[in-house]
């Protein structure tokens, strides 16, 4: 790795310092939406207190740093990640973009492509609602249909802003079809798919879209480590040690997409099933890895230079 730089909510950090980094978990999630009285609000202190003993887990166990994936639309709030990133060694990094139509803010929907690109350019290089707190990617999703009209305008955006900053594109993408035609619009778009990580790829189960889309560049990212109510865990095992015998390991990426404070709550635990830590991966998926014959090396490559690859800006 060269000198790249990741940015993070407390500053810049060179790619190279960081240990083992989640690339895709939640720290504070607000589903109902950007129309919702009350959305994303909550007393800082109180999200510190519920959240940092998942973080103080993560410390524990030699993680560095700790990709939040909620953008604009679905309760990113920039003062409680200020205030979470305060109380902990772990490095936050957080996004600039936007969810999936449905939970765009009002402020977003009738921009250009160049003007969408252009505010979270600001984000990217600037900071994020007034503070010098820089986005270190740019988050979009798409509907699980595939991508509707106002998401390929935010996909088009999300090219020009990564082809002006060199930040990665992370789009939660569900699905064999989405995939298909995100990647294709992206391509078209003149986004080389290096700097694109595909959410939730775990969501579809023939290897070989996988590998077609490993082979154009792309970061595959399985993010359901731990969660067997989305896949079981030895299916989702076999998915990863297919592509490793693929010869893939260099584009994985594995985070649990765990989490959460939920604003909706009085007490900010989700219902029904409460906050889910962030352990699952190094207290058992690495080391089913270990049974299966996977390295050390390549799980330090997984765990480590991969996601620090992903984020650095170069
Ligand atoms: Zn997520």
């Amino acid at each position: 790795m060269g000198h790249s730089t990741i940015q993070t909510i407390r500053g810049a950090v060179t790619a190279e310092s960081l240990g083992k980094i989640l690339p895709h978990e939640h720290l504070f999630v607000d589903l109902r939406g950007p129309f919702v009285k009350g959305y994303a609000e909550a007393d800082a202190d109180h999200v510190v207190a519920r959240m940092k003993p998942y973080l103080d887990e993560l410390a524990a166990r030699g993680v560095t740093a700790f990709v939040d994936c909620a953008p604009p639309g679905v309760g990113r709030n920039v003062q409680v990640l200020r205030s979470l990133a305060a109380a902990t060694p772990i490095h936050i990094i957080a996004p600039t973009g936007v969810y999936k139509q449905g939970f765009i803010p009002a402020s977003m929907l009738d921009l250009s492509v160049e003007a969408l690109a252009e505010l979270w350019v600001r984000e990217l290089n600037v900071g994020m609602d007034g503070t010098d707190s820089r986005a270190g990617f740019i988050k979009v999703a798409l509907s699980d249909e595939g991508p509707t009209d106002i998401e390929i305008r935010n996909l088009q955006a999300a090219a020009l802003a990564s082809r002006q900053t060199g930040a990665v594109v992370a789009s939660h993408t569900i699905g064999e079809n989405a995939i298909r035609r995100e990647i294709d619009i992206l391509e078209r778009a003149g986004h080389n798919l290096k700097r694109f990580i595909w959410v939730h790829a775990h969501t579809v189960q023939d290897t070989a879209v996988h590998i077609d889309a490993a082979k154009r560049g792309a970061w595959i990212e399985f993010d359901a480590v731990g969660n067997d109510n989305w896949i079981s865990q030895q299916v989702l095992l076999d998915r990863v040690v297919a592509l490793i015998e693929a010869g893939y390991a260099a584009q994985l990426l594995l985070s649990h997409d765990a989490g959460w404070y939920d604003p909706a709550q009085p007490d900010g635990i989700p219902q029904p099933d409460g906050i889910k830590g962030y352990t699952a991966l190094f207290d058992r998926f690495i080391p089913s890895m270990r049974d299966r014959g996977v390295t050390e090396s390549i799980i330090d490559q997984m765990t480590i230079t991969n996601p620090a690859l992903a984020f650095a800006r170069g």
